[in-house]
């Protein structure tokens, strides 16, 4: 198995070097070479826990790491998790509620980057090298990314957020890491600040391969292919296909979803939802794909606008037609607008839902009074979208985070007290460490510089 890019502009890579680049230098993104079939293992994959099944799927994706270590790698990361079954599967009236949320950070992008930062550190002993991480959140995926590389003696990693624009619960599951290789940094600015600021440091070439810098984000490899094990280890728990209902905001949860279908998972379809930042919706209703302005909403982790893992979909959708994605994605970077199919695209195993913040909020409140669940606001946009439609599969909804990490939003739509989760009672006020730093780029570099030289 090797890697191509999505843009068709580069040679083939392996798996290894997928994971450290993350971006192709075309400006493509990584996919396999093709999509193994794997209906002959089914059957067997059943019997499997989850590490097992990681260690099935990773050996067809990255034969270039030894079964032992992945296997090993799996089973210390999914430890940190405190359910057995790392994804458990509850019922919840008359649908099936998949937990994605009980890593560290309680979010489901903890089931991948608390393998991706194994992995970088797995490459970087072989090779005895460093790795400056550097993230820019607007409040959910910095804790996650932190949680995956802390204690590291080989990944030091730097995460700028929106002084004081993040929730206080946000910032403190960061700055109470306690860490000497994690450093927090508040810029007192917009996450369009942090973005652009991260943006131009990487675009000096020069100063990103000299001292080591790397990213960690959404579409890495290594974290689709992650993602890809709990879609089989769901499905096959039935013993007919199932449609699975995701909250999408960066199409990379439900991408991974597509590819366990295609590889062969009894999966239907799927049910994608979003919240009023709808461009994702919109393509599916109409193969438009227009960019708006980004809204804030309680579900914050899905308020994005361009969605970067779609491009993985293009293509699939255009037949791994490099050349044709390129030119779709430099068409939507000049004009904001493009579009397929002509008015007649439509993927019969997608069916778009947008949920608006009044449904998110009911969603809630019925799924309390209904079943005594409580579901987070994100989880609430696929539950919703679920609920809308009809057919005779059982239906599987995501649930992408704790609702203690939404206690506002959660209480607001019960009307009860919010609720609360021991890892966050647990979090230090007292033990908070970050650097403010004003909004340009200079300042991120001095500080950087600062770490890195030591001095
Ligand atoms: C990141 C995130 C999402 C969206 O996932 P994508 O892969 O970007 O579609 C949904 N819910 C929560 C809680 C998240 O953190």
């Amino acid at each position: 198995m090797k890697y191509v890019s999505t843009r068709g502009g580069v040679e083939p890579v392996s798996f290894r070097d997928a994971v450290m680049f993350g971006q192709a230098n075309d400006g493509g993104l990584y996919m396999p070479d093709h999509i193994p079939i794997v209906r002959d293992h089914l059957e067997s994959w059943r019997k499997l826990n989850f590490s097992e099944l990681a260690t099935e799927i990773a050996s067809i994706y990255a034969p270039d790491i030894c079964r032992e270590r992945m296997s090993k790698l799996f089973n210390d990361a999914f430890s940190t998790f405190d359910s057995r079954e790392v994804t458990p599967l509850v019922k919840v009236g008359d649908l099936y509620v998949l937990e994605l949320f009980h890593g560290p950070t309680l979010a489901f992008k903890d089931i991948a980057l608390q393998v991706l930062g194994r992995l970088f550190e797995l490459v970087l002993e072989e090779q005895d090298s460093k790795l400056n991480i550097l993230g820019a959140t607007s409040g959910d995926t910095g804790s996650a990314a932190i949680a995956g590389v802390e204690g590291s003696s080989r990944i030091r990693i730097f995460i700028l957020f929106p002084d004081g624009r993040t929730s206080a619960l946000q910032e403190l599951q960061m700055t109470s890491i306690q860490s000497q290789n994690v450093h927090c940094i508040g810029v007192e600015g917009s996450f369009d600040d942090c973005q652009q600021i991260m943006k131009s440091i990487f675009g000096d070439v020069e100063f990103k391969s000299r001292y080591h810098l790397g990213a960690v984000n959404s579409i890495n490899w290594a974290r689709v292919m992650v993602q890809i094990v709990y879609y089989f280890y769901a499905s096959l728990k039935f013993d007919r296909p199932v449609t699975f209902s995701v909250p999408t905001g960066n199409f990379g949860n439900i991408l991974s979803g597509i590819l366990a279908q295609r590889m062969g998972a009894p999966i239907d379809r799927f049910v994608l939802g979003t919240n009023e930042n709808d461009i994702l919706f919109k393509f599916f209703k109409s193969g438009q794909y227009q960019l708006g302005k980004v809204r804030a909403t309680i579900s914050p982790s899905m308020d994005i606008q361009v969605a970067s893992n779609l491009e993985r979909y293009l293509y699939l959708l255009m037949d791994s037609d490099g050349e044709r994605v390129n030119r779709f994605m430099d068409g939507f970077m000049n004009s904001g607008f493009v579009e397929v199919g002509g008015g007649n695209f439509a993927d019969p195993t997608i069916i778009s839902r947008r949920v608006n913040t009044e449904q998110s909020l009911k969603t809630i409140r019925e799924t309390w009074k209904e079943s005594r669940y409580i579901v987070d606001p994100h989880t609430a946009v696929g539950l919703a979208a679920a609920k809308s439609i009809s057919g005779n599969a059982q239906t599987v909804c995501l649930a992408t985070a704790h609702p203690a990490k939404f206690p506002d939003a959660v209480a607001q739509a019960t009307g009860g007290s919010p609720p609360t989760h021991p890892t966050l009672l647990a979090l230090d006020k007292t033990k908070a460490r970050k650097v403010v730093l004003t909004a340009n780029e200079q300042s991120v570099r001095e500080y950087l510089l600062e770490v890195i030289t030591g001095c």
